[in-house]
């Protein structure tokens, strides 16, 4: 279960996030949907401390991320204690940001074995078990530039599922595709959203809202105008600016 409450985040005087509240359970889908600058990334940065709060926490299964509370005070986590939460929370990039230097297989286990301690041999056979998974098994001994767009994303999909995280980040994962290769990321993330995995997707997809959306958010202004079920959001949107931003998108 993700837990935002009260976030505020500025750069300067810019507010970007003004108190976003939003609660992901486990094994759920939430889309969250919304104009350029609205925040979108800048939610997904605070998630997994990429960004520190100005105010409100952040967290996940009842850990507070980036912070521990002593007294009514909450204190920055060293940079280790940061990073060994965010080995648990997987964060799929618009631009894949696969290493370039190491082969798909090295790409996936690489983490496991630095960060997790997992044996060379027991890594390989998961990475190789995901890579069948998300449709790869094949490239296993590619390096990334021989790959399409939508199979590098593929891969760091498998990547971010190699260290079982609580939750998927997934921030317009297939904004940088050509429209051929969109669908086979897409349906890859689908199979994760049957099989549990608790996941959060920025994207302007509105067909893939409608299909895997447990819930629908809506942000503008760095604020959730509006958020429910994908027919509630998508179908039957609450607000003007709802409204006004799917009439452009649909
Ligand atoms: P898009 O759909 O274009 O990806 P977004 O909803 O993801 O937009 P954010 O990337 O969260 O929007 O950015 C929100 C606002 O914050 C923008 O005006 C952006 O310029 C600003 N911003 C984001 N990161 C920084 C930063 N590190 N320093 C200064 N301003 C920033
Ligand atoms: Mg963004």
């Amino acid at each position: 279960m993700v837990e935002v409450r009260g976030v505020h985040k500025s750069f300067g005087t810019l507010e970007v996030l003004r108190g976003v509240d939003l609660s992901v359970p486990a094994g759920s889908v939430t889309v969250i949907l919304g104009p350029s600058g609205s925040g979108k990334s800048t939610l997904l940065r605070s998630i997994n401390h990429l960004e520190k709060l100005d105010r409100g926490v952040v967290s996940i299964d009842g850990e507070l991320i980036g912070y521990r509370r002593v007294g009514d005070r909450l204190h920055e986590l060293r940079e280790r204690e940061v990073l060994r939460q965010r080995t648990r929370i997987g964060y799929v990039f618009q631009n894949f940001n696969l290493f370039p230097h190491l082969t798909v297989l090295e790409n996936i286990t690489e983490a496991p074995i630095s960060a997790l301690g997992r044996p060379k041999a027991q890594a390989r056979e998961s990475a190789l078990e995901l890579l069948a998974r998300v449709g790869l098994a094949d490239k296993a001994q590619a390096y990334p530039r021989q790959l399409s767009g939508g199979q590098q994303q593929r891969v760091a999909i498998a990547r971010a599922l190699a260290l079982e995280p609580k939750v998927l980040l997934f921030d317009e994962p297939t904004s940088a595709l050509d429209p051929e290769l969109v669908g086979e990321v897409l349906e890859v993330i689908k199979g994760l959203a049957g099989s549990g995995t608790t996941m959060i997707v920025v994207t302007h997809e509105i067909g893939f809202a409608r299909e895997v959306a447990d819930t629908v958010v809506f942000m503008d202004g760095g604020v959730v105008v509006e958020q429910g079920s994908a027919a509630q959001v998508l179908d039957a949107p609450q607000h003007a600016r709802t409204r006004a931003f799917l009439a452009k998108v649909l």
